[in-house]
């Protein structure tokens, strides 16, 4: 029987390569996932709902978690601050639950240093010519916007090495298998299942 704990798994990638979309197919097959709902001062895009896709708050509500410590991590993206609220994943991780942080580098740098354990995911597209289409296939950002997002993919692009695993999204379904298998794996890791180790250990002893 190998670990049940729950592990932080931290999945980036650029604005447009499709973690979005594999995250919410993969809590939605798997219910040992909770996906955190992050804080953003930005305004919501339509069909957004306050509390589903984010907790959209001003900016002096934002900066009240951050002095209450109710972020595990946060940081500024394209002009907005966006942040993990401590309290939800707290509460999954000690239910058991896998819980995802769909956020930028930044912010997964802090997890890093912060939970050692966190599995880190970059999510790429198969070509920059694909995530190009996709933001702007989106429709819903202006050009200046997705210039922006292009400017920070090139710098995003840069730190992709702290990343544990890579996941190049060209089909939806076998990426969310893909990410699945990965976290089952750090599951396995021995570090994890020392009780395990341990037991059987203490057993071979006792033959
Ligand atoms: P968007 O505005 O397109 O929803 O998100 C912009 C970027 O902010 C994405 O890369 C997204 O992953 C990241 N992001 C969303 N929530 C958080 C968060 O809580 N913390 C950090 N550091 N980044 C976040």
């Amino acid at each position: 029987m190998t670990s049940n704990k729950g592990i932080i798994i931290v999945v980036s990638g650029f604005s447009g390569a499709g973690k979005g979309t594999i995250m919410k197919e993969l809590t939605g097959r798997y219910d040992r996932y909770a996906l955190s709902v992050s804080a953003t001062t930005r305004d919501p895009r339509p069909g957004e709902v306050n509390g589903r896709e984010y907790f959209f708050v001003s900016n002096e509500e934002f900066e009240k978690l951050i002095a209450e410590d109710g972020l595990i991590e946060h940081a500024g993206y394209v002009d907005h601050y966006y942040g993990t609220p401590r309290k939800f994943v707290e509460d999954k991780l000690k239910e058991g639950k896998d819980v995802i942080l769909e956020i930028e580098i930044q912010g997964a740098l802090q997890i890093k240093k912060q939970y050692g354990d966190a599995v880190l995911l970059f999510v790429m597209p198969p070509s920059a010519k694909e995530l190009k289409k996709r933001l702007t296939g989106r429709g819903t950002e202006s050009s200046q916007v997705i210039d922006e997002r292009l400017k920070r993919a090139r710098e995003e692009a840069v730190g992709i090495e702290n990343y544990d695993y890579i996941v190049i999204n060209d089909d939806l379904d076998e990426c969310v298998i893909r990410v699945h298998e990965i976290i089952d794996a750090a599951h396995n890791a021995p570090s994890r299942n020392l009780d395990f180790i341990n037991t059987i250990r203490k057993e071979l002893n006792e033959l």
